[in-house]
Order: structure tokens, then sequence, then C-alpha cells
């Protein structure tokens, strides 16, 4: 059986009108010989509107409440696009996470794929009926729902294409992967094909067009993933393994700029490496994501620590910074919210030197000061004033060559 997993993002089916052309495009590839597997998000920005919902009920949702409301965003979109597909004479049917077992670990809005029982899919893809999943959400083992993290929709599809053993394509508002995100350059060029681990790079680092556990797992199962326009007919790109020697001849495949991170400052902690496994170590344990991390020595013998985190994780930070400041009246913190992290991405940094010495020029030439830089095989991030952002893009973007000519 040949089996197509398509994705739909919210606003290819922001209005009614948008998702009876998405019922076309569905039609169009099951008329190819494909059985369909159609994920779809919640239209437009819903999912935000519910957020702000609950919001205005409390600024601390219980975050199984919190799931119960955000899976209805999804919910709504996959009955109506189930609709529009029967009254164009399809047999289409449309299914929850849970009404499809989509099992998942137990951690509300940051759940992630276990497991997904496929009987009953198969069942009705084999009777040409074409199914309709909503994306973003799953079950617990005990009957509990549960949501994937924003953008979560992409994982969805991948892990479905996945144990389907389906090509997967996820249709969304540009037309593939650019060199970085065409709202903030302009002239960003169409990237064709790009590697596993420089889309996770570049997923992870904030470029939103990609959900980074949906590349994660189609670099595990060798899926190669194909993003392109909803709307359009272009090429898009495909994401898939390295084994294109061109790839590795660009030395920055792309540019990435998140402003989803925080900057945290504790001062005068106990200089010792006790100190950084308490505070990291309660960090993890919270599930909090640190990425960026300086240390200095003081000198009066204590240290300063600097980490980046995500901005919504903020709360618990304060939470294990103040359980240490009651114990010991010298330890502060400072937390500056205005920071954009910028990163340059690209495989053949691993076999050329030089990329962070011309990251540095660059800014110097342009008076653009760096507050915290990291660096790994494949990527440079740093930290920039959230006013140089746009600057910094529009510089690096120029001198890397990640422009259209
Ligand atoms: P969907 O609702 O279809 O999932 P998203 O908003 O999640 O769509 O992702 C598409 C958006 O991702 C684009 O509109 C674009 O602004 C943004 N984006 C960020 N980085 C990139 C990039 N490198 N290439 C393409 N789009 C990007
Ligand atoms: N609707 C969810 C969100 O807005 C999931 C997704 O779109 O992938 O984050
Ligand atoms: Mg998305």
């Amino acid at each position: 059986m040949k089996i197509a997993v398509q994705k739909y993002g919210g606003s290819s089916v922001a209005t009614t009108e948008k998702i009876k052309k998405v019922a076309e495009k569905v039609i169009k590839k099951k008329e190819e010989g494909y059985k369909v597997v159609v994920i779809v998000s919640a239209m437009g920005k819903s999912t935000d509107g519910l957020i702000a919902l609950a919001s205005q009920i409390t600024d601390k949702p219980d975050p199984r409440e919190m799931d119960m409301l955000l899976t209805t965003g999804e919910q709504t979109t996959i009955s109506l696009l189930s609709m529009a597909l029967i009254s164009k004479g399809h047999r289409a049917v449309s299914f929850t996470g849970s009404q499809l077992n989509i099992q998942t670990t137990s951690i509300h809005q940051k759940a992630r794929i276990k497991d997904i029982e496929t009987t009953k899919l198969l069942k009705i893809l084999e009777e040409d009926t074409i199914a309709v999943v909503a994306g973003f959400q799953g079950v617990t083992e005990d009957n509990e729902y549960t949501t994937l993290g924003r953008g979560g929709s992409d994982t969805s599809a991948v892990a479905l294409a996945a144990k389907l053993g389906g090509k997967c394509e996820i249709y969304t508002d540009v037309e593939g992967i650019y060199t970085m995100d065409p709202r903030k350059l302009k002239k960003a060029k169409k990237i064709g094909k790009i590697t596993y681990e420089e889309m996770m790079e570049m997923a992870s680092l904030g470029a939103g067009v990609m959900h980074f556990r949906a590349v994660e797992l189609a670099h595990k199962y060798n899926i190669p993933i194909y993003v392109a326009s909803t709307f359009s007919e272009k090429k898009g790109t495909i994401i898939t393994n390295g084994g294109d020697i061109s790839m590795e001849e660009t030395l920055v495949t792309g540019m990435a700029s998140s402003l989803e991170d925080i900057q945290v400052t504790l001062l005068n902690i106990p200089s010792a490496i006790s100190s950084l496994h308490r505070l990291f170590g309660a960090l993890a344990e919270a599930e909090v994501n640190v990425d960026m991390i300086s240390q200095m020595l003081t000198e009066d013998g204590k240290m300063n620590v600097s980490f980046t985190i995500p901005k919504t994780d903020l709360h618990i930070a304060e939470e294990i910074v103040d359980e240490w400041k009651r114990e010991d009246n010298h330890v502060q913190w400072e937390v500056n919210t205005d920071i954009a992290k910028i990163s340059v991405v690209g495989l053949g940094m691993r076999s050329h030197s030089g990329v962070a010495a011309k990251v540095f020029k660059i800014m110097a030439q342009h008076g653009i000061e760096i507050k915290m830089v990291t660096t790994s095989e494949i990527k440079i991030t740093w930290v920039v004033d959230v006013r140089d952002e746009l600057k910094t893009i529009e510089v690096i973007g120029s001198e890397f060559g990640l422009e259209m000519a």
C-alpha cells in the first residue's frame, strides 16, 4: 500500500475556504494512487486564542486542564476537513489523538510520542478512506489528553509516516526552508535540500518552520520530509540525510534567530563545582532546557554564572533561585529579557575553521555587542541586545551569502 502522510499547518486551514482548498489538494494526492493520512493543526491562530482564554481565568492554568482546552483546537479542524472531503464525494474519517491511541508520555504540554496504534488506521486506509488526524495531541496510558509542545503537529505527521512507512509532506505558508526566516530577512534564499542535522539545529535555534522533534524523529527513522507551500505548486525543500557532497561545500547553510530565551545571571554563589551541580541539576530535574552557560570567578572568591533558558521557564528558575537566596543572603540574580539569540548553522563548519572569527569580525565592524557565545561542531550561537537583532541578521545574511543574488 502506497501511503502519503500530509500535514497542513494552522495558516493553511485558517478559514473554511482554505479548508476546502486543502481538501482538493488531499484528493489530488489520493487520485495519484496514494492512501492518504492528513494531519491538521488548529485553524489560524486559534491555539493562541485558547491560551489567551485560559489566561483570562488564571495565570497558572492547571496543566491537565490546559491540554483539555488545547486539544479542542485541532478537533475543530479535523471534523471540518472531513466534512469538506465527504462533500466532495470521498470517504473520510476524522480521529483525535486519543481515538487513534497516539500514546505519549504524561508531561502535559511537553509530551513525547511513545507509540501509535495503527490497526484501525490501516483498516480504513485499505477501504480507501482518507484518515484525518488531529496533530499536536496524544493520550497517556491513563487516558489523559496531552499535547506535544507548540508546533507539535509536524511531529505527529513524522511519527505517523514512520509508523505507517509512508512519505511525509509538510505544507505550510512558505515555499520551503529558507536560509533564514523570510519574515526577518526579505532576501533569504530557498534551500533545495538540507540535512537532518542542520535542520535540527535550525529548528532548535528558532527556525519555527519545523518542530524540532519532528526532524529528530525523521532522522532516527531516516524518513525524508518534504516541506512546501500549501497554496502554490513551487518546488519545496527536502530534509534528508547528508549523502550529498555538495551540501558540505557551503560553510553556512542557514541562520536562525530566537527571541524566546532570557539571560539569567546568578551573582555571588559559592565558588565550587557543587554550586553548578546544584543549579543545573535542579533546572534539569524541572525539565528546563538550559542553553548557553558562562561562568566567572569574582575577586572575593565567589562565582557568577550566566545562562539562557526559555522565557516560559522563568518562574521555575525563580523558584530554584529563591530557595537558594533564602539559605544564602549573598546570592543575587539578574534577568535580562531583552535578548536575541542568533545562530549560523552549516555542516561545512565541521571541515572548515574560521567561521567564528568571521562572525566576530562582522559584528565588530558594525559595532554590535556580543553578550554570550557558544559553538558546537556545526553551529555558532551568540546573544545580542534585542534592538540589534535585525541589523545582525542583515549583515550576517549578506556576508555569508545567505541572500538571493
Ligand atoms: P504552520 O502553521 O504551517 O506550522 P509555522 O508558522 O509553524 O507554520 O511555520 C511557518 C513559518 O516559519 C513561516 O511563515 C516563516 O515565517 C517561519 N520560518 C522561520 N524560519 C524559517 C526558515 N528558515 N524557512 C522558512 N520559514 C521559516
Ligand atoms: N496548534 C498547535 C500550535 O499552534 C500545534 C501546531 O500548529 O503544530 O502550536
Ligand atoms: Mg508549525
